[in-house]
């Protein structure tokens, strides 16, 4: 297409889309925002799949969820405060349900799961992306049988997901790992993980090869023209272009007011530990349910991801999170005790009130995109919102399915 185009985030959103929009002829600049560890993504399980394509809480909204928000460790968390001074935002959330729910709803975030496994796969191929992709499936696990019925009832009806729902014994042939654990089990075979932080040092590297300039900061003010954007600034220099692409994660929402817009996403604070050169691991990813713990093998690595807590975006979380991670996985697995995990990390998912991604022009500036708000699926939504934030951007239609995306029901 031959513009200059300005794309600002470095987490998997903006390195797929700064990737699309240059394989398709244009000039772009990637403002990747001054730490690689600033994306959420850095502390993400990474897992990929369809059985993982719906939002927000598959604990169905708050309402049949007020068991999480009492239990003292709770991975379920509601900042009061930030809470009552975010009222519009949960408001919003409750009444937009039936939205997600919906035919297209679900069709679209499927299409968003599929289409970027396609893409992960392709990029292995093609460039040799090292980033620990495995196809192993996803074993969840429950304590009790009666979660495990509820939930495979569910799945059963809802007929989108292939799934095996196994009693202790064959779980642990699965997932030896699991060892004197008696836990019941529903097995997702069309389940994939990654690494996430191998994903964005892999997707930095070929976006150089692929002649895009890459800056490694942060953009700190942005100018505009009447309607159109002229230029943002960054470390002090103008960078200009013909069209301007905002997919900061949560750092949208300062950007957002940059341009005197409110863009309504809400953190949800996720926190992770990681276990390096571990001589045991599962070999797969195994979701403990009661617990709310993924723990996913990564190489060598071990990585534990847990929590969704709703908290401002000054939060820091205090160290009993890392605490309880370790708990759960030295419970879980005997081979960890009195191993210390080698990082700890804490990331925030960007989430919409109707928890669908916000894509698209802005409907206040003409040269203004959105791609942003994927909640806890930013990774596994990430090829496929790149794909189309470039198709959009190049002046291309793209299916129906996503106009439930459209920034303007934000007025953004
Ligand atoms: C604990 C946890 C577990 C998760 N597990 C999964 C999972 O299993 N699967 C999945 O798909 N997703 C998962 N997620 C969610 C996923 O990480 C996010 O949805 C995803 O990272 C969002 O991608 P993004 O590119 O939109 O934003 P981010 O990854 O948050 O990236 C935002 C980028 O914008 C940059 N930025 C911010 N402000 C500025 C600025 N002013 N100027 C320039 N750059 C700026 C930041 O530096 C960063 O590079 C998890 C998240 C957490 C916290």
């Amino acid at each position: 297409m031959n513009k200059n185009i300005v794309v600002v985030g470095g987490g998997p959103v903006g390195a797929f889309s700064s990737y699309f929009l240059r394989k398709s002829g244009n000039s772009v600049k990637w403002i990747a925002g001054k730490k690689i560890t600033n994306s959420a993504a850095w502390s993400s399980a990474g897992l990929v799949g369809p059985g993982l394509s719906f939002p927000l809480p598959d604990y169905e909204g708050l309402k049949g969820n007020m068991k999480w928000l009492f239990r003292r460790d709770s991975p379920v968390r509601l900042g009061m405060g930030f809470m009552l001074s975010n009222l519009s935002w949960f408001s919003a959330y409750s009444r937009s349900r039936h939205k997600i729910l919906s035919e297209s709803g679900k069709k679209s975030q499927y299409m968003l799961t599929t289409g970027t496994m396609k893409i992960l796969d392709e990029f292995v191929e093609k460039y040799g992306m090292d980033i620990d992709i495995v196809h192993t499936g996803l074993l969840q696990t429950f304590k009790t049988q009666e979660e495990m019925t509820k939930i495979s009832e569910e799945l059963r009806k809802d007929g989108t997901v292939k799934f095996e729902v196994l009693i202790p014994e064959q779980c642990l042939d699965r997932e030896p790992a699991l060892g004197a654990n008696k836990l019941s089990g529903i097995y997702y075979p069309e389940e994939s993980s990654l690494n996430p932080r191998k994903l964005l040092s892999e997707m930095r590297r070929i976006n150089r090869e692929s002649g895009i300039e890459v800056i490694e900061n942060d953009i700190e003010s942005v100018k505009m023209n009447g309607s159109s954007v002229k230029h943002v600034v960054s470390d002090g220099d103008a960078i200009k272009g013909d069209e301007f692409l905002i997919s900061s994660g949560m750092g949208s929402t300062v950007i957002a007011s940059m341009f005197g817009l409110k863009l309504p996403l809400a953190p949800g604070w996720g926190h992770s530990i990681t276990y390096d050169n571990v001589k045991e691991r599962p070999h797969m990813p195994v979701e403990f349910s009661e617990d709310g713990v993924y723990a996913i093998p990564m190489g060598n690595s071990l990585k534990a991801t847990s929590f969704f807590e709703f908290r401002g975006q000054s939060f820091k979380p205090p160290a009993e999170r890392f605490e309880y991670l370790k708990k759960v996985m030295s419970d879980k697995f005997k081979f960890l005790d009195g191993i210390e995990p080698a990082s700890k990390s804490s990331g925030m998912r960007p989430c919409t009130p109707d928890s669908l991604a916000t894509l698209g022009r802005s409907s206040k500036f003409a040269n203004l995109f959105w791609a942003t708000g994927n909640c806890r699926q930013g990774v596994m939504h990430s090829g496929e919102m790149g794909k189309l934030a470039s198709i959009l951007i190049d002046g291309g239609k793209i299916p129906e399915e996503f106009d439930l995306f459209s920034p303007s029901r934000f007025s953004v």
